[in-house]
């Protein structure tokens, strides 16, 4: 066959796919969905080995950023699902993480800032709809978690009185509809253990977010590994003393002059009040360089920036937004992205990375 017999063939071949594929697109539709909804609805952490699992569902702030939901990380130690804080579009972020929110037994509010909190409403909701256990949703937070929960409670009254009613009690237990709390007081500098299962101990300590009062970061200890889970503080002497001797840090960051520059865009746009709040944010963040120096001093093996500040929608931003940060610390060093996930198994010291990420 010579070359133009062998193109005419495949072009022949392309067609007749092509005309197959029209005439069966309804049975390939459902095929196509059946296949990705059993994925979705009999996805387990069974493939997952024994160990600290963190996925990033949400690494942005309050700015609408298309690239980046607001605060949301989850954290799998060993059989227990857990997430801390639930911004918006928390319950959407982690079903692209071929996770469902029926397998989240805890989550753990850093501080009451609209983006930390938005999502539990969607995410107690879908909860109640999708978990298997007979166990409540525990929201654990430092002083007025209460309040917060009572107000989502307060929103979603008519909505649980009517899915109740609709698929009755045995399918919508009320007792599961929206969470029981759990509220610590945060004590000065002190470390205080909010949490425990077997081989898991989850520590809560106060961080700098002033005049944002109480706010808190975590540390996740599961067998021999363990993660700093920052929250909102500028450079914090208690992230510091959490982060040594820890595996990996995920620290909030913000990069004063990107955001000074969208402050003089700002004002050269009249928008007075804008400018005036980006002004004021920069002085309760850490910005890219203080992470490094903590992470350094600290020694982690690894540090995952988060809460990214501002959006970066060029790809050459992330080297501004990172500045000397990559010089300052010597360890693994990353922006994180929405859809990241990070294994640490027990019984190594390996740290690996990948993208979990549906369509
Ligand atoms: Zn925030
Ligand atoms: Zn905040």
């Amino acid at each position: 066959m010579n070359k133009k017999q062998a193109l005419t063939l495949g072009l022949a071949f392309i067609g007749v796919g092509a005309v197959v594929a029209y005439t069966q697109r309804q049975a390939i539709t459902y095929f196509l969905v059946e296949r990705n909804a059993s994925q979705r609805m009999t996805a387990t952490l069974n493939h997952l080995d024994d160990g600290l699992h963190i996925g990033l569902c949400g690494t942005g702030s309050p700015f609408p950023d298309p690239q980046r939901s607001a605060a949301c990380t989850i954290v799998v130690a060993g059989p227990t699902v857990m997430l801390f804080d639930a911004g918006g579009g928390a319950a959407k972020q982690i079903a692209r993480m071929n996770l469902n929110t029926g397998q989240i037994g805890h989550v753990f509010l850093t501080h009451y800032h609209s983006d930390h909190i938005d999502g539990l409403g969607e995410l107690m909701m879908t909860r109640w709809a999708q978990t298997l256990t007979d166990q409540p949703l525990v929201v654990h937070g430092p002083t007025g978690v209460e309040e917060v929960i009572q107000g989502f409670g307060l929103a979603y009254r008519q909505d649980t009185q009517y899915r109740v009613a609709h698929h009755t009690p045995q399918i919508m237990p009320p007792h599961l509809a929206g969470a029981q709390t759990a509220t610590f007081d945060v004590q000065g500098e002190s470390f205080a253990t909010v949490f425990e299962a077997p081989n898991l101990r989850v520590e809560s300590f106060a961080v700098d977010h002033a005049p944002v009062s109480p706010a808190v970061g975590y540390k996740i200890t599961y067998k021999d590994r363990s993660v700093v889970i920052s929250g909102d503080t500028k450079k914090s002497g208690n992230v510091l003393a959490a982060a040594k001797g820890a595996d990996l840090l995920i620290h909030e960051a913000l990069n004063p002059q990107l955001v000074g520059t969208l402050q003089t865009i700002a004002q050269k746009s009249q928008r007075t009040k804008l400018a005036a709040i980006f002004g004021d944010i920069t002085d309760y963040h850490a910005s890219p360089v203080d992470v490094a120096q903590t992470a350094a001093q600290a020694g982690v093996q690894a540090v995952v920036y988060t809460h990214i500040v501002p959006p970066l929608p060029l790809p050459t931003l992330k080297e501004e937004f990172l500045g000397d940060a990559p010089k300052l610390y010597s360890g693994t060093l990353r922006i994180g992205e929405d859809g990241d996930w990070i294994s640490l198994p027990a019984g190594s010291k390996n740290i690996n990375f990948e993208r979990r990420w549906l369509p």
